[in-house]
Formats: C-alpha cells, sequence, structure tokens
C-alpha cells in the first residue's frame, strides 16, 4: 500500500477495487469487470438499499455500458452467493439490501426509500405455528410511512 501515514484515510478508490475483488472471490464468484464495478457500487458506501434501475442509472454515469439485464443478473448472482438481500416492498420493484444482517424497514412511500431498523427494535408477538416440517426463517416487516401532515 502506498498510503504509508497511518493517519490518513485509505485512498477509496484503489482499496474498494482490490476489496471488492476479493469480496466476490470469498463468495465464489469470479471478479468479473462488471461485477467489480456493481460490487463498487453497491459495497464501498457503507449499507444501501438500491433497485436494479437506480444502481444501472449509477453505472452508466460512471462511465460503465451495461444494459439493465446485466444489472439485474448480477443483482441475482449477488444475492444467491449471499452478499446482497432482495427485499420485496410493493412487488413492482425489487429493492436489494447490501445488508444481509436481520432487520427490518421503515419504507418513505412518497419517495420510495428504505431506513432500516435493527432487529431488535420491533417485537412480534403471538407468532403462527409453521406447518409440519417447516421453521420460520426471518420476518420481514416493512413499516410504511407517509409524510405527517397534520403538524405543518
Ligand atoms: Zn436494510
Amino acid at each position: 500500500m502506498s498510503n504509508s501515514n497511518p493517519l490518513l484515510p485509505p485512498i477509496p478508490f484503489a482499496m474498494a477495487e482490490v476489496e471488492i475483488a476479493e469480496k466476490l472471490r470469498l463468495a465464489g464468484l469470479r471478479p468479473t469487470r462488471q461485477r467489480c464495478a456493481l460490487g463498487g457500487l453497491l459495497f464501498a458506501q457503507g449499507d444501501r438499499h438500491v433497485t436494479a434501475e437506480a444502481l444501472h442509472e449509477e453505472a452508466v454515469h460512471a462511465g460503465q455500458r451495461m444494459s439493465l439485464a446485466t444489472v439485474y443478473n448480477t443483482l441475482h448472482q449477488f444475492q444467491q452467493v449471499g452478499l446482497i438481500r432482495e427485499l420485496a416492498i410493493d412487488g413492482q420493484r425489487a429493492y436489494f439490501d447490501t445488508n444481509t444482517s436481520n432487520h427490518n424497514h421503515f419504507y418513505v412511500e412518497p419517495d420510495g426509500h428504505l431506513i432500516d431498523i435493527s432487529g431488535h427494535e420491533i417485537k412480534v408477538d403471538g407468532l403462527p405455528l409453521p406447518p409440519a416440517g417447516m421453521r420460520i426463517s426471518h420476518i420481514d416487516i416493512v413499516v410504511r410511512l407517509v409524510r405527517d401532515t397534520s403538524k405543518a
């Protein structure tokens, strides 16, 4: 690493590129150019919720030539190896979450924006027993928000 001063923050882009390739490899994916480009957009800025459409737009902005279908395929590959989680929010758009831990979401309906709710902040009472031979894997709760106009 050329960044010899430990007090300086790491060079974000160069660091991210190496880290992303390594992250993909560890997950069992070959770090192709497209996977690395999308991985960089997804994983280099902390936890994110994105739609394929929004990520495609970002990629195009960043000078990457790829189709929306490629973005979808890559997101699904990332999901299959557990790098991201797909969230079913409104049935029309798929949201992908880079935070794969057990947590729930606020959904800001007016702008289609998701906010994390940590796993222990919601307590679910009175869950039905799953059918024989099944167990509950996790519960996805979406708390839908609208603007509060009552105090305007
Ligand atoms: Zn989330």
